[in-house]
């Protein structure tokens, strides 16, 4: 498949043709056959969005998971809040993503960082979280079976084994997830996917990038006017003196 809305929506489509019940990390057990639909945000709030009234439209309902330790994107700022508060108003749920190498553990455990990470998004947006998923988890970290009370691991045994786990990591399905889908061979599938990497058109990986990078600098002189009253007279003078 490609990263277009068109393709995912034809995703969602063979999942109910195939009798996929969509489901939570929460409210699965006992539903049978279906799948959990689960969207990491590593780089863009409203990527995920998109995509997450596109899946309104279709009917269904995710968990999108938050990084707070992003360098991309502020989970604290007001547009941020915004975002978050749209995309509970659609349906979906919010996890949070922790990235371990954010931390060293000297002094803290891993479980310790989690935690305070949890309580933070929760404070933030007003909504309790009730699970996690790790960013770039070493094999090390996702053997170790991570288990909090009160906070579900996505990449616990229940999910990652009990159900067939299924990701687009790095714009990459390394299984072919059409195929898998319409064998019905798993009673029950666990989808990983990333916002970031869909659009209406079909694009090339590095134009996604691109216009990423380009969009981060029209979004900062954007916000720059929202702050200095006569910045392009700023950057006018700053023109003719170079
Ligand atoms: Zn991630």
């Amino acid at each position: 498949m490609n990263f277009t809305y068109r393709d995912y929506r034809a995703l969602i489509g063979l999942l109910r043709d195939n009798g996929y019940a969509f489901s939570s990390y929460v409210n699965y057990p006992g539903t049978g056959k279906c799948v959990i639909l689960r969207h990491d945000i590593d780089y863009s709030l409203e990527q995920a969005v998109k995509l997450a009234r596109l899946e309104k439209e279709l009917g269904v309902r995710s968990t999108y998971f938050v990084l707070l330790s992003s360098d991309f994107y502020n989970p604290a700022s007001s547009s941020s809040y915004r975002n978050l508060h749209e995309l509970l108003d659609l349906g979906h749920n919010i996890g949070l993503h922790f990235d371990e190498t954010a931390y060293d553990y000297d002094r803290f455990g891993i479980d310790y960082y989690i935690r305070k990470e949890a309580r933070i998004l929760s404070d933030l947006i007003d909504v309790n979280i009730s699970s996690f998923s790790l960013h770039r988890p070493n094999r090390f970290t996702i053997e170790t079976q991570i288990r909090i009370p009160g906070l579900i691991n996505s990449y616990g045994e229940e999910f990652f084994i009990g159900f067939k786990y299924l990701s687009d990591s790095r714009r990459h399905w390394r299984e072919p997830v059409e195929e898998i889908i319409q064998k019905g061979e798993y009673e029950k599938l666990h989808i990983l996917t990333h916002a970031f990497w869909y659009h209406e058109e079909d694009r090339e990986l590095s134009a996604t990038v691109r216009e990423f990078i380009r969009s981060a600098s029209r979004e900062r002189e954007g916000t720059l006017k929202d702050n200095i009253t006569d910045l392009e007279k700023i950057l006018l003078e700053a023109g003719e003196n170079e």
